[in-house]
């Protein structure tokens, strides 16, 4: 006797399942420094409070606390009026307000700033501030990962191993330390202008193979009470981990991009290895579902323009076939090269021919000019030397040959 066939939203929240358990094997470690104090920072409201219970004070300091963390950007506990000398001092015994410690920063002859910052245990990232050339306004672009469990074939961090997931402080402070530099502080109210005033998704690392700690630190940012960055402004981009894609319209809401990069299977297979598993009419169809998709609020696909590869004016015809009835926007990226990468981005002509079907069809496509080429911060140069220092646990191991 055959076994009924499993319904498909049930395959699916298994496959959401192993994917959560999955990215817990590369858990960050614990928020505790050596001397036993704890980093405030990437805890929610929840837990802040739940620490001030701890330590034999009343739940609403934790709204203070708030304030002063994520509006003001203060991370001297002396530096709190509203609090109680006395209490001030207990909360420099037992906790801290971090921030990732900054290896290097190098600003780009274009304005582009990028970061290595370094964490506790000494695990680095990178992360870039994009400033916008008109007016002022930029997207910082965060990091989700160390290294990267996929190998798309044109990506600098795909090179490297993925080492370990982000934690939600991790994730918050690139952005914080980002204003630091910025002195982008207290959080500018009321719709004013802000220089840091987006964030993009899309750096090392494949948010949606981190979503708890991800979607953490979306939620600590976008508090408006805090940082109060508005979902509207946050774009979470995807190389298409399709079970997660769900969760993430419903959850958090926040802006979408695919890592389309190729129209057929079989090239998008060779190029973005994880369409083996999620092939093209798989994201396609959960790029329907996806909450957000709006007129107001068009899903991105980004498309990396490699020569003779994807680049041809049939690929553009099959794009726009693929993008029918989706409100979306197509960014063309021309591939920025690394040490050692395998593709050459297309040339001026073929880049142009592609834009202009697509924009035919009545899809906004820009070329998103390089930014940051001269300092590596450029889409996809991402990387770190940090290695991955103990054997991965065996499960974790298997786990990754599987994704
Ligand atoms: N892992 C996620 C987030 C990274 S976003 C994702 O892949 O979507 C970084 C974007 O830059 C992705 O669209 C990625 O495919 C693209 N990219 C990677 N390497 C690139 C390169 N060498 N040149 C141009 N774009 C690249
Ligand atoms: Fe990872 Fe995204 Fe790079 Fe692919 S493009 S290797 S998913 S960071």
């Amino acid at each position: 006797m055959t076994q009924p066939a499993a319904n498909p939203a049930e395959l699916s929240a298994a496959e959401r399942d192993r994917i959560l358990a999955k990215a817990a094997l590369f858990s960050p470690p614990p928020a505790t420094l050596p001397d036993g104090r704890r980093d405030l920072v990437g805890l929610s409201r929840e837990e802040l409070a739940a620490e001030m219970v701890a330590i034999g004070e009343k739940p609403f300091r934790a709204k203070q606390l708030w304030h002063w963390i994520y509006h003001q950007g203060v991370t001297d506990f002396s530096r709190m009026p509203s609090i109680a000398k006395t209490m001030q001092a207990k909360l420099a015994e037992k906790f801290v307000v971090g921030r990732p410690g900054v290896t290097t920063e190098q600003t780009s002859t274009d304005g582009t700033r990028k970061w290595v910052f370094a964490f506790r245990d000494d695990q680095k990232v990178e992360t870039v501030y994009i400033p916008d050339q008109e007016e002022d306004r930029g997207a910082v672009c965060i990091s989700t990962q160390v290294g990267c469990t996929l190998s798309c074939k044109f990506c600098h961090t795909g090179t490297q191993k993925l080492v370990r997931n982000l934690g939600a402080a991790e994730i918050v402070g690139q952005f914080m330390a980002a204003r630091d530099s910025y002195n982008e502080w207290p959080t500018p109210t009321d719709g004013s202008p802000r220089l840091l005033s987006n964030i993009v998704i899309m750096g090392m690392g494949e948010p949606l193979y981190n979503y708890e700690n991800v979607a953490k630190a979306m939620r600590i940012i976008m508090d408006n009470e805090g940082i109060a960055l508005s979902r509207r402004r946050i774009t979470l981009s995807t190389s298409g981990v399709v079970p997660m894609m769900d969760k993430c319209g419903a959850e958090l809401n926040v802006g979408l991009a695919v890592s389309l990069h190729a129209v057929r299977n079989d090239i998008r297979d060779e190029i973005v290895p994880l369409n083996r598993k999620y092939p093209i009419e798989e994201l396609m169809a959960a790029c329907r579902r996806y909450p957000a998709a709006s007129n107001a609020r068009r899903i991105t696909f980004e498309y990396v323009m490699l020569k003779g590869v994807n680049d041809s004016e049939a690929d553009a015809r099959e794009l726009v076939r693929l993008l029918k009835g989706i409100p979306a926007k197509v960014n063309l990226i021309p591939f920025n090269p690394w040490p050692g990468s395998p593709y050459e981005t297309s040339s001026n002509n073929a880049i142009h021919r592609f834009a202009r079907i697509v924009q035919e069809a009545g899809y906004a496509s820009p070329i998103r000019a390089p930014r940051g080429r001269d300092i590596l911060a450029a889409c996809g140069q991402l990387k770190t030397e940090s290695e991955r220092k103990r054997a991965p646990r065996a499960a974790a191991s298997n786990a990754q040959a599987a994704a």
